[in-house]
């Protein structure tokens, strides 16, 4: 490689070339980009050399060189040679290189073949360098071997020279270019609001997110002063700090309000002086909003003034244990102050026998859990436990790991203490209520029961569920129907067999006032009671004996203050039975005595009723024996009367006339003696045979049929008295005909008989009253006093005598006895002397009337 001086410049090439030069030069000045200078460059390069082709390259960032424009290469061509150069980047006192014929130059002997297909055979090398080193190259190619002139050279060289000059400055300015769109970037994406603005207050830049926020753009405000944009309050306070931070000469934060769609923002600004060529040009402000932030204080804030103020105690912990805050109502609640509590170990407020929980709800709360509602117990500071209800919950850091925990403690020793009280009442009615049910049951079920041993086994049972004694048992005196008296016992709650081998309770000093009846005895513990252990041989409880510590005993007592026996509980436990338990079982012995005495009477009636029926049987027979007596009597007595009365009436007849006044008198008195006799054996006779009831069931009968063939037979009686009759209707009745007609004879007869002044008026009538048919037989005769109304149905009863009334006294006697067999009643109804008689009878009537 040689660089061979052009042998002269001709003038008109002269020419030419300071035209081009001057055009390229014209072009660099207005050239908006480097490939507006490349471009000038390869056009002036064509037009001042020789050369047909040429090419410029430059280093880019990476190092590499590329072509950046050039004229006639192949695509091929420019691939194959990218890169290559004879300068590295920035290399210093670089030449021109000519190669005047590549096929003679050996350097270039591995590229010949891409030159010849190229049609190249000569190169000229110029590069582009500055101070700062070789930019890049130009490269002029020749189609034929060719020796560059040295005129060639240099222009090339002088075009190179302002090409590197143009190049550096375009890329200046487009790096500053960039830097600033970058800024602008920045600044437009800021979150913050960016501003400048001259002295004169007025607008010089502004950012995005000031048109966004203000709802402008950047050219309604530009040029623009606050006083033009916002309320002329808000502008004030602008400039007003605008020029605080002028003033200072630093940057100052004021916060200010400026008015958005939704209301007032607030902002932290940041305004600083600007300063240009160390020059105030005025005020840059760098605005962030924190209206957001200011809610949140405030929220915090809030929600700090509600921890602080709440009643319930909130605490934080960390996750190691330790407490990091305490709020007033920890303080309360606790009795420690923060400073006192803050830092210490949460597991210093557990009751000693809570202390493991502690950890437990930790490992829960670090495993995300929450406990809530928790019930346990804390000591407070003066050492006094309290019960809590705790709601324990994870605290989450921003990232969402848990970094402590937040226990919220509430008091419910109130609570607690009103729920124990609760139950404690709870179980007091139901005690009641069992008691109530018990005491319900006592009444009626004693009161019911008439069976001694039933009776009592029931006292026990009520009695010991009663008191809630584990065993009760009822020791009572009993009297057999042959007034022997023993003890016998019942037992509850316990077999007969815990009984069995020890003997009845005796008169100790613990049992005597019992069966002495001298009130209620109760013992909270026995076994420490004076009267306890006084009496050999066991001086105390037998051996196997139940044990006893609570005791309670009661007598029962009759009526008539007699000790019917004594109730006793016991309870394995000492001061089971209180004085409630007292007063009930001192009324449950009340009732079970009255019930006993009851019981007694009930069996003493039992024993009486044996005995009169016993003795009524007894007297049946009697009767009956004195009936059959009677009437055999009577009966016999017929046979030696008619004889006498015979022999008396023959004697009459045959000496009558032979005797003296004084024995026919006595003959006489022989004869009307035995006729009187006679009737009243007769009588007699019908009596005990009215008491035997006729054969066979009682037909019904009409009792008008009856009547009117009654009053036939006395037919003669009553014509001879001109007696009248009144009779009303009668029913049919179920009584034997012969003995309803024995009564009308009899009543209808004595009507007849005791008849006053006046002919005998006689009323029949007959009523049904209450399931009774009444019959009513009246007369108007003598009548009858008062006071004989009863003694007139006895036997032989007369209230006249034989002179004045004839009559034996039997018949109303008669009466009675037909009338109680149909299960009837006679009675006087009414009656006086002189004012006639009214007798009853009251039959069963008979439901089937014709
Ligand atoms: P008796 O007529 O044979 O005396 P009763 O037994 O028939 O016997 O009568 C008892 C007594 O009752 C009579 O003696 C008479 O005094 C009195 N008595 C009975 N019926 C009447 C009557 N209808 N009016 C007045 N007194 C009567």
């Amino acid at each position: 490689m040689s660089v061979v001086a052009h042998p002269r410049w001709s003038g008109e090439l002269q020419l030419s070339r300071l035209e081009a030069l001057y055009e390229l030069l014209a072009s660099l000045t207005q050239a908006e980009a480097l490939e507006d200078v490349y471009e000038a460059a390869i056009k002036s390069l064509l037009a001042t050399t020789s050369a047909k082709r040429a090419s410029i390259l430059t280093f880019d960032d990476d190092g590499v060189i590329r072509f950046k424009a050039w004229h006639d290469l192949s695509e091929r061509y420019r691939q194959a040679v990218t890169g290559h150069t004879p300068w590295q980047r920035g290399a210093r006192g670089a030449e021109p290189i000519l190669v005047s014929d590549v096929l003679k130059d050996e350097s270039l002997s591995a590229y010949r073949g891409l030159f010849t297909s190229e049609g190249i055979r000569a190169l000229v090398f110029i590069p582009l360098a500055l101070d700062s080193g070789v930019l890049g190259k130009f490269m002029l190619y020749y189609s034929e071997p060719h020796e560059c002139p040295a005129d060639e050279l240099q222009i090339a060289q002088a075009i190179a020279a302002h090409v590197a000059i143009a190049t550096e400055r375009k890329r200046v300015e487009i790096e500053r270019m960039r830097t600033e769109a970058r800024l602008q970037a920045v600044i437009d994406n800021s979150p913050a609001v960016i501003f400048v603005k001259d002295h004169a207050g007025r607008y010089l830049l502004v950012n995005r997110r000031c048109e966004e926020l203000f709802q402008t753009s950047q050219r309604a405000m530009l040029g623009h002063t606050d006083d033009e944009i916002f309320p002329a309050e808000v502008a004030k306070r602008f400039r007003e700090n605008d020029q605080l931070a002028l003033s200072a000469g630093k940057p100052l934060a004021v916060e200010e309000l400026a008015p958005q769609e939704d209301g007032l923002h607030s902002y932290i600004s940041l305004k600083f002086p600007l300063e240009e060529h160390g020059k105030t040009i005025g005020v840059c402000g760098i605005a962030t909003d924190i209206t957001e932030q200011k809610r949140l204080e405030a929220a915090n804030r809030h929600l700090a003034a509600i921890v602080e103020s709440s009643h319930d105690a909130i605490i934080a912990e960390d996750l190691d244990g330790l407490i990091t805050s305490w709020n007033g109502g920890a303080e309360r609640l606790y009795g420690y102050s923060a400073q006192e509590a803050i830092g210490e170990p949460v597991s210093f407020l557990a009751a000693s026998e809570r202390l493991n929980e502690m950890h437990e709800i930790l490992a829960k709360v670090r495993a995300g859990e929450r406990v809530q509602h928790y019930e346990t117990k804390r000591r407070r500071k003066d050492g006094t436990v309290i019960d809590v209800s705790i709601s324990v919950s994870p605290i989450r850091d921003a990232s969402g790991e848990i970094v402590g925990a937040s226990t919220i403690a509430r008091d419910i020793t109130d609570q607690k203490q009103a729920q124990a009280k609760h139950a404690q009442l709870l179980v007091r009615e139901q005690e009641a209520r069992k008691t109530a049910e018990l005491l319900n049951r006592v009444g009626p079920a004693l009161a019911s029961l008439l069976d001694l041993e039933k009776l009592v086994q029931e006292v026990t049972d009520i009695a010991t569920a009663l008191v809630g004694a584990e065993f009760g048992a009822f020791f009572h005196n009993v009297v057999n129907d042959k007034g022997e008296s023993y003890m016998l016992y019942s037992l509850s709650g316990v077999s007969r067999e815990a009984f069995a081998g020890f003997p009845m309770p005796r008169n100790t000093c613990v049992f005597g006032p019992t069966f002495r009846g001298e009130g209620v005895m109760r013992s909270d513990d026995i076994t420490k009671d004076s009267r306890y252990g006084k009496n050999p041989p066991y001086n105390g409880m037998p051996k196997g004996h139940l044990p006893v510590r609570s005791y309670l005993a009661t007598p029962v007592m009759s009526r008539n203050g007699e000790v019917l026996g004594g109730l006793f509980f016991g309870h394995s436990q000492a001061g089971r039975f209180t004085e409630i338990h007292e007063s009930l079982i001192a009324g449950v012995a009340a009732q079970a005595g009255i019930a006993m005495d009851n019981a007694r009477l009930f069996q003493q009636t039992k024993w009486a009723e044996i005995e009169m029926r016993r003795s009524n049987e007894e007297l049946r027979l009697v009767n009956q024996d004195l009936e059959s007596f009677a009437y055999s009597a009577s009966h016999d007595l017929q046979e030696p009367l008619r004889t006498v009365s015979l022999c008396a009436q023959m004697l009459e007849r045959n000496i009558a006339n032979e005797l003296n006044s004084e024995d026919a008198n006595f003959l006489t008195t022989i004869v009307t003696a035995s006729d009187r006799m006679t009737n009243l054996i007769e009588d007699l006779l019908a009596y005990t045979r009215a008491t035997k009831y006729p054969e066979g069931p009682p037909p019904t009968v009409d009792a008008r049929a009856v009547l009117e063939t009654t009053l036939q037979a006395l037919q003669g009686r009553i014509q001879e008295t001109a007696a009248t009759f009144d009779v009303g209707l009668l029913p049919a009745v179920a009584v034997h005909e012969a003995r309803l007609s024995q009564l009308f004879q009899n009543l209808i007869g004595n009507a007849l008989k005791y008849r006053g002044q006046e002919p005998p008026h006689i009323c029949v009538s007959a009523a049904e009253r209450d399931g009774w048919t009444v019959f009513s037989i009246s007369d108007n005769g003598i009548g009858i006093d008062k006071e004989f109304s009863e003694q007139i149905f006895e036997i032989f009863k007369r209230l006249h005598s034989r002179e004045e009334y004839e009559g034996s006294g039997v018949g109303l006697a008669i009466c009675r006895r037909i009338v109680e067999q149909y299960g009837g009643r006679i009675w006087l109804e009414k009656s006086a002397p002189g004012q006639g008689s009214e007798f009853c009878i009251a039959l069963p009537s008979k439901r089937t009337l014709n």
